[in-house]
């Protein structure tokens, strides 16, 4: 059999790393591919923190044929002892003769380390191929490592008018179940889902991945299931009671700037408390998403009401924009999709559109801002 290009033994590899979509955070989602004589002998990927990376699972299948074999991984091989030994020892050791990484570590720990203990080894070594389909997988996870803070997706439901409610609240079911399932896709890929009170209140949300929506099969459902997001609630003034269904539905952080008096309460229910600084009864975004990074939070999904994803547009902390748009109008009372005060043209908040797709008979519109 020809050998295949690098490319597509690569976007193999990327293709067994999103396997890990739902379930590797804090850890990156990796996958490798290794290749003898123009065959594959041998696939990997991670499927959770404390389990092999996907280079020992790869080389476990591989066995004697990774001698002489190239690998292709989607990201640099690990060189620091972590919960399990480093990768580029065990591709060293295995006597594989030539290694293809997507991308550089941005981890401090390796940052490149990996690939010269591959090249000192005498192993020929090369990376960036497939290198922007490698980073938009792991976007949290870098971003994360460069800068500790996490990727902030924001989830918005609106009408084809930019209306997200009715003028009393009614809310529920803007759009379709396809357009539903995704987002319980979006939630179960996140580290963490982040609410405000007003949603909390007004719509007695849960924000729970549940796994009969989330369409995936039964392998990555199970996975999904077992590193579920932490759900956080915005709550400056402790507003949201715990008889919530929000409360009810799990253990959840509490982020709030409200007196260390007002906060006991909340800690009987097995719920967390997380103390921020804030003003007005505001917490203060960008000090719980450097809080929420610290923690190993990769991607935050934003599902809140005008006022709290209004916040986060206004401060910038927004890396994308997830629209789900229902073809229908709710009329010019109803409510408005952010709560963003802009008298003037030259204030628009640009943004560019990097996927439009339909979803069911809702539209999903994937944009970032400029
Ligand atoms: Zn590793």
């Amino acid at each position: 059999m020809p050998a295949l290009p690098d490319q597509a033994y690569m976007a193999r590899a990327l293709e067994l790393a999103r396997k890990g979509l739902y379930s590797t955070h804090p850890n990156p989602r990796v996958g490798c591919v290794i290749v003898r004589d123009g065959r594959i002998v041998g696939e990997g990927w991670h499927a959770r923190a404390g389990e092999p990376h996907a280079e020992v699972h790869a080389l476990r299948q591989a066995g004697d044929k990774a001698k002489g074999a190239t690998a292709y991984v989607t990201l640099e091989p690990c060189s620091h002892h972590g919960r399990t030994p480093p990768c580029a020892d065990a591709l060293v050791n295995a006597g594989v003769a030539r290694v293809v990484a997507a991308m550089q570590d941005p981890n401090p720990q390796v940052s490149g380390r990996g690939l010269q203990r591959l090249a000192d080894a005498g192993i020929a070594v090369q990376s960036g191929m497939l290198e922007a389909e490698a980073r938009a997988l792991n976007a949290g996870f870098i971003k994360r490592m460069e800068k500790g803070l996490p990727f902030v997706r924001v989830k918005l439901a609106m009408s084809l008018d930019g209306r997200t409610a009715m003028a009393s609240g009614e809310s529920q079911w803007i759009t379709g179940p396809a357009a539903r399932a995704a987002v319980q896709r979006l939630r179960a890929r996140a580290s963490v889902v982040l609410t405000g009170a007003d949603t909390v209140l007004a719509d007695q949300a849960r924000l729970t991945v549940r796994p009969d929506e989330l369409g995936l099969n039964a392998e990555l459902t199970a996975l999904a299931l077992m590193r579920p997001p932490l759900r956080v609630l915005v709550d400056g003034r402790l507003r949201v009671p715990l008889s919530a269904p929000f409360f009810q539905a799990g253990p959840a952080l509490v982020a709030t700037c409200a007196a260390a008096s007002a906060r006991d309460r909340f800690l009987e229910d097995g719920h967390e408390l997380l103390a921020v600084p804030g003003s007005n009864g505001h917490v203060d975004l960008n000090r719980l998403l450097v809080e929420l990074a610290a923690r190993g939070a990769n991607e935050v999904l934003v599902e809140a009401g005008p006022r709290l994803a209004g916040a986060f547009a206004r401060l910038g902390l927004v890396d994308e924009y997830q629209l789900f748009v229902a073809p229908k109008f709710l009329g010019s009372s109803a409510r408005p999709l952010l709560d963003l005060p802009l008298v003037r043209m030259a204030e628009a908040k640009e943004l560019k559109i990097t996927d439009i797709r339909a979803v069911g008979d809702d539209w999903r519109i994937t944009a970032v801002p400029l």
